[in-house]
């Protein structure tokens, strides 16, 4: 199996219909994947550790999924490896006011992790053109009419572009963009909708609004396919990732954070002469005290 296998990268047309929420991977291989998720945690340890010495380049992890797909799963077991202190998350929730009288990519500039960091986006300013494309959210923007008057396509055609020359932008100046969509099916989404019903541990979790966006299931699908065909791009390519077995997806998102960290290549930096010489001398004081 090769990460490849779950990149888009935008060329030719990317469909959900061509791919599959489950692999169906037999229950006796979840120890396998297990391990292998636990040795690529530890790697993204060390990659991580190089990153934050080095400073030179950020990485924008963004998580985008329907409801009870795991993202909150993914995010903390995949973190479990780095250090707390090179990495930021963040939310998000419904825009405040305050985030709604600002142009819409502006709570994503607002919450990027500094170069040397990795930012992990639990949604994203994607939802931009999904929920606020199913839902026709745009409609009752206070924009002025010539941004809204040429109509539903043409709004989210302008955001998909807006979007695709921000990611270029952002890899420009440093950062790398690392996209996920945890692909579910409907009826694992069914199944784990009950459990968060049925166990009173995980009452907690269910919002009754979710099944009103289960409802709206294909519209999601139709805004998510046509958003990630219209920003793929090498630099910014999606991971489309079988998410029904959560074992499997975790995985998958570790093997494509371990890609592209080692894509960052990031080194511990090499000191200067002088510093290196100010070291030697800090020893020989150190080693000589009390002679
Ligand atoms: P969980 O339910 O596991 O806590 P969540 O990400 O679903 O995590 P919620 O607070 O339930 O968190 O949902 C956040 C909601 O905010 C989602 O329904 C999402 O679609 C919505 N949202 C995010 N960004 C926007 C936006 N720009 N415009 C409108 N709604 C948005
Ligand atoms: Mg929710």
């Amino acid at each position: 199996m090769n990460i490849k296998d779950f990149r888009f990268e935008g060329k030719g047309r990317f469909s959900l219909d061509d791919v599959r929420t489950s692999l169906d991977i037999d229950k006796d291989e979840e120890p396998r994947y297990e391990e292998l998720t636990a040795q690529n945690t530890l790697r993204m340890g060390e990659l991580q550790d190089k990153l934050y010495a080095e400073g030179r380049e950020g990485l924008v992890i963004l998580l985008q999924a329907m409801d009870a797909a795991g993202k909150d799963s993914t995010i903390k077991r995949v973190m479990s490896g780095v250090n707390p202190q090179g990495v930021v998350v963040h939310s998000f929730k419904q825009p405040s006011q305050t985030e709604l009288a600002h142009d819409y990519l502006w709570r994503a500039v607002t919450h990027l992790p500094p170069r040397g960091f990795m930012g992990l986006f639990n949604r994203s300013y994607y939802e931009d053109v999904l929920v606020v494309r199913v839902h026709d959210i745009w409609k009752g923007y206070a924009m002025p009419k010539r941004c809204l008057n040429d109509g539903r396509d043409t709004f989210f055609e302008r955001r998909y572009k807006q979007i695709a020359n921000f990611e270029e932008y952002l890899y420009d100046n440093g950062y790398r963009v690392l996209k996920i969509f945890l692909n579910v099916g409907l009826d694992e989404q069914k199944e784990r909708f009950l459990e968060r019903i049925d166990n009173e541990r995980k009452n907690w979790k269910f919002s009754a609004g979710d099944i009103d966006e289960r409802e709206l299931w294909p519209h999601y699908m139709d805004a998510y396919e046509r958003a990630i065909n219209a920003t793929a791009t090498e630099h910014a390519p999606w991971y489309v990732v079988p998410a029904d077995q959560k074992w499997f997806a975790r995985w998958v998102v570790s093997e494509a954070i371990v890609d592209v960290l080692e894509q960052i290549d990031p080194h511990y930096p090499e000191l200067p002469k002088e510093a290196k010489d100010t070291l030697a001398r800090s020893r020989e004081r150190l080693t000589g005290e009390g002679r």
